[in-house]
């Protein structure tokens, strides 16, 4: 369980590491480039009001020096016209708030706005107190009753022999200065040495105390943060000003204050999270991608290991059917040993009482040439008794072949291979149907080779095929009939026809079939297995047989064989 939900975990969180990696670099590239222009803005807007200011400030010291400026302060009791008139058109021309002759001790001896009365005491503002002592003043203030924003820039009035008698006083509404750079975008603002803000090109925040937050008076409600190295500004300033701003600071020790500037960090925001959602789709491309890769080696892993399992299956099929197939085999070569033996005993069935005649025959020969070989020593004719006697033993012996082949051919043991003389093997095999044949009455035509014919094969076997052809022969003929036996040679080939007069084939292609059989059952006769027996021994031997009926009426058997090594080359 813990390990299934492992990799998709894993999977997540390196997802939310390269999103949020992207994301966070984005945004920290997009502040330095933010926080870059808007320094440079600041510069600008700071070089600015310095150089704006700088006009009254110089304006002051110049109309301080004017001589109706310094009459009227040398003879304060003067009339004060000429000295306001001065005074209106340098205000006139400088767009200044006002501008004041103060007498040495700061009471007011003349202004350019006519409404404004003489005898004013301007002794308590910080600038004209440094003006009356020789200096260039200058403060700013908020005007008591109108709530104006003021600067005030105060110059000396000094006298030919050089102590001061009283001082310019230029008052300037910050609203001139502004009005310059209203609406521009980038929020800009100039805060004193108490936190309050003086000027600036945004409404919300003039005069807003940026250090006191606790009181309520606070209206940017900020809350600043670092944020890689840049200072971030989270305010609720109303529709105006922005949510989140890069807050920038700049000191401008020649009017006495800081400028600030407030960027709005909404659009770095936005470009970062737009390159995190580009940098995660990418991250959902790359990935799906990989995973259907992955998916497809999987799904060929597993049909390669279906494949090699279906194939070890086959391959242990394969080999138990071989097992099989050599067990089956090996059942069939019992079984037909088996059936040659069962064969053999069957033709012997079949022969016996012939040839129990054909060894009771000599037998009886031999009582009766014993006898007469008796008669012939009492009667002293020796010589026709040794006659008699080499009678005997030439029955003997073929007595004695007879017995030998029987037990030959009864024999259990299959022989092996080797070169037979086949002339030989039909010479045993017709001594062992002969008692048959002659009973049958049946001629064999048989010229014998005066030498033997060789061939490859089984010695018994071989005497079994050719014991079933003639007793089938036999079979056929019924009584008084022929067989012949012919040899031939052809190349490396030799063949042995045995043909009958009997009445032909009925059915040469089933003849070889086992069990197929004409014969009456029961009786000596066979039960279809003679020919297929037969069959199966001559193909052992690598030769073949065939049968067919000739035109001239009976049956032909061809037993076609190998010749033996020696006898080919000969
Ligand atoms: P079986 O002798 O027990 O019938 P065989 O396999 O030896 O079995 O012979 C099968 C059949 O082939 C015989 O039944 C017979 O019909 C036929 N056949 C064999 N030899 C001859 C032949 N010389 N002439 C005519 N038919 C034959």
């Amino acid at each position: 369980m813990l390990r299934r939900l492992l990799a998709p975990l894993m999977l997540f969180l390196l997802f939310a590491a390269v999103t949020g990696g992207v994301w966070w670099n984005a945004l920290a590239h997009a502040l330095d480039r933010l926080e870059e222009r808007g320094r440079a803005d600041l510069a600008l807007s700071g070089d600015r009001l310095i150089g704006q200011l700088q006009r009254y400030r110089e304006m002051t010291v110049l109309i301080a020096g004017h001589p109706q400026i310094r009459q009227l302060a040398e003879r304060p009791d003067s009339d004060p016209v000429q000295a306001h008139l001065v005074l209106q058109k340098a205000a006139d021309i400088t767009g200044s708030d006002e501008l004041v002759v103060v007498g040495v001790a700061g009471q007011v001896l003349a202004s350019s706005d006519d409404a404004a009365r003489a005898g004013r005491d301007l002794s308590d503002a910080p600038s004209v107190r440094r003006a009356l002592q020789g200096a260039l003043g200058f403060h700013h203030e908020v005007e008591p009753g109108t709530g104006r924003r003021l600067f005030v820039y105060a110059a000396p009035v000094f006298s030919d022999d050089g102590p001061v008698l009283g001082a310019v006083v230029a008052r300037i509404d910050t609203e001139a200065v502004e009005v310059v750079w209203r609406g521009e975008p980038m929020i800009v603002f100039f805060s004193d040495r108490q936190g309050t803000v003086f000027v600036s090109n945004r409404d919300e925040l003039i005069l807003v105390d940026l250090v006191r937050r606790d009181g309520g008076r606070n209206y940017l409600g900020q809350d600043a943060r670092r944020l890689g190295g840049h200072e971030i500004w989270v305010l609720n300033g109303g529709p105006y000003l922005p949510r989140r701003a890069l807050h920038l600071t700049r000191p401008l020790p020649v009017i006495g204050m800081t400028g600030e500037a407030l960027v709005d960090i909404a659009p770095a925001e936005r470009q970062a999270i737009l390159q995190s959602m580009l940098a995660a789709a990418a991250f959902v491309v790359v990935g799906a991608a990989l995973y259907a890769l992955w998916e497809r080696r999987r799904a060929l892993a597993t049909r390669l290991a279906a494949e090699a399992e279906a194939n070890a299956r086959l391959e242990t099929r394969v080999a138990e059917r071989t097992r099989e197939l050599s067990q089956a085999n090996e059942l069939l070569r019992r079984t037909q040993a088996e059936l040659v033996q069962a064969g053999k005993l069957s033709a012997l069935g079949q022969m016996s009482a012939g040839i129990s005649h054909e060894l009771n025959q000599p037998l009886m020969a031999i009582q009766s040439y014993a006898e007469n070989a008796a008669q012939f020593l009492q009667r002293g004719e020796p010589g026709r008794a040794a006659d008699n006697l080499s009678r005997i033993a030439d029955l003997a012996r073929r007595m004695g072949r007879i017995i030998r082949n029987l037990r030959t051919f009864a024999r259990q043991e299959s022989d092996g291979m080797g070169d037979v003389d086949l002339v030989a093997v039909v010479q045993a095999a017709l001594e062992l149907v002969e008692p048959r044949l002659s009973r049958a009455a049946i001629t064999v035509d048989w010229s014998v080779p005066d030498a033997p014919v060789m061939v490859r094969g089984g010695e018994v076997r071989l005497q079994q095929v050719v014991v079933n052809l003639l007793s089938n022969a036999a079979d056929a003929i019924g009584q008084g009939g022929r067989i012949g036996i012919a040899f031939d040679r052809h190349g490396t080939r030799v063949s042995l026809r045995i043909r009958d007069t009997g009445p032909g084939i009925r059915e040469p292609e089933r003849i070889f079939d086992p069990f197929y059989s004409t014969k009456e059952v029961g009786a000596s006769e066979g039960m279809g297995l003679g020919l297929s027996i037969s069959y199966s021994i001559v193909k052992s031997f690598g030769g073949s047989i065939s049968a067919r009926n000739p035109a001239e009426g009976g049956a032909e058997f061809t037993v076609e064989l190998d010749a033996a090594q020696g006898a080919r080359a000969a």
